[in-house]
């Protein structure tokens, strides 16, 4: 029998990478439910290719004429609209493992609902855990889903750790520190003041990854290593204390554990998200990625170095959320979006972005939120806050 796998923004970086290795592992998965925003196009090349039984498109316009296309295709597959219709995918019946690969806030609550169908998460999307933090992980421990990192520094640490699921006990036994690595992004050796007026186009332009433009900012920020540190605490139930960030310019070595008899683990590859993407999907088994292995008398060095605060202050900022705890991790997450988004279309500069989320942070009541619905009620309000502050800025 055949996995059948639901993935959750599969138009995009990560969701691409999980059809090419699923595509080269066909004998062992079946791609039975897609999702994406609006990119119809895609969508039916990959309907096509991938006969799934349902696609859900958000934007109905373009759920209309993939709908149109698939008939003319004659291709019979079910299509719905709608963000509701989200859950839905996450909910379709059989399904073994769900890939959690929309971006941003919009993959909550379908990824909440695959956790709740008790089936294996493969989580690439951090901004959900980040949100949700313990009624996540203890959503997932109640009805015993199997939570799975993608995210490659996270699936780095869970390699170099026993090799026991999450949420076991004892998983950080022996563990002295978790080594946090990133690459420190396009803008890690440029002069200070030329921030300032750095480009989109720039901003994307990652040195050794290629990724979604969201994530691309973050990396230049590097708050995209601010959430991720938040998304360790949470996946690996421990605290900021236990946690380095490190720098590491070449992105070959992914993260790494350091244990107290002075042995420290590393887990390296080529940057790739197949790799972690393909150790998710089989684990504890091993398949190709398609991936080719390192080649060790080609590389010369591999450089580490303590983070730069002053030139990434979004790194404070989410070291700050953590230690108020709460729903300070949500707030400043949601302000991110709404920057990162309106540094994109040029309402602000680059340097301003953490500029909105520490107004933001400060403006905004933190609480300890009980339910779902209150995590989604401090992300809409912090939206709101971060909203205000660039509309006054801006006009
Ligand atoms: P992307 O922008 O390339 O793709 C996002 C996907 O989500 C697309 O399929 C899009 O259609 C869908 N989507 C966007 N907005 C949506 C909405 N409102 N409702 C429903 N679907 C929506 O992003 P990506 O780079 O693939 O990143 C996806 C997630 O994985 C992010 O959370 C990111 O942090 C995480 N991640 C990405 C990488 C990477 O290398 N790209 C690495 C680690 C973690
Ligand atoms: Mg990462």
């Amino acid at each position: 029998m055949r996995e059948s796998v639901c993935i959750l923004g599969s138009t995009g970086s990560i969701g691409t990478s999980t059809l090419d290795v699923i595509e080269r592992n066909s004998q062992k998965y079946s791609v039975e439910v897609l999702t994406a925003h609006s990119n119809h196009e895609l969508l039916l090349e990959q309907c096509k290719r991938f006969n799934p039984k349902l696609v859900v498109l958000v934007d109905e316009t373009a759920g209309k004429t993939l709908k149109t296309q698939l008939t003319e295709c004659e291709l019979d597959i079910e299509v719905e609209t709608g963000s509701e219709a989200l859950n839905e995918a996450a909910n379709y019946p059989g399904l073994n493992t769900v890939v959690a690969a929309i971006v941003g806030a919009a993959g909550l609550l379908p990824t909440l609902t695959a956790v709740k169908q008790g089936c294996k998460v493969l989580l690439a999307n951090k901004e959900a855990l980040v949100m949700s933090g313990n009624i996540f992980t203890e959503a997932v421990k109640q009805y015993g889903a199997t939570l799975l990192p993608v995210d490659s520094e996270h699936n780095a640490i869970f390699q170099c750790l026993h090799g026991a699921g999450l949420g076991q006990e004892n998983l950080l036994q022996g563990v002295h520190k978790i080594l946090l690595t990133g690459s420190g992004g396009p803008f890690r050796t440029i002069p200070l003041q030329d921030l300032q007026t750095v480009t989109p186009e720039q901003a994307c332009a990652h040195p050794n990854w290629d990724m979604g433009k969201k994530i691309s900012v973050d990396s230049a920020t590097m708050m995209n290593k601010g959430l991720e540190l938040i998304e360790a605490c949470f996946l690996f139930e421990t605290d900021i204390n236990k946690i380095d960030i490190v720098v590491h310019p070449q992105s070959i070595v992914h993260s790494m554990v350091s244990y107290h008899d002075g042995s420290v683990l590393a887990q390296m590859g080529r940057p790739d998200m197949r790799t972690p993407i393909a150790h998710t999907l089989a684990w504890p088994e091993r398949i190709d990625a398609g991936v080719e292995p390192l080649d060790f008398y080609q590389m010369s060095n591999l450089t580490f170095e303590a983070p730069d605060y002053e030139r990434f202050p979004c790194l404070k900022l989410a070291q700050q959320a953590l230690n108020r705890g709460g729903s300070a991790p949500c707030v400043v997450n949601a302000a991110n979006e709404v920057a990162v988004e309106a540094f994109l279309k040029r309402e602000i500069q680059f340097t301003q972005i953490s500029e909105v989320i520490e107004l933001t942070l400060k403006s905004s009541e933190i609480f300890s939120p009980q339910t779902i619905e209150q995590v989604l009620q401090a992300d809409q309000s912090a939206r709101a806050v971060a909203q205000s502050i660039i509309n006054k800025d801006v006009h």
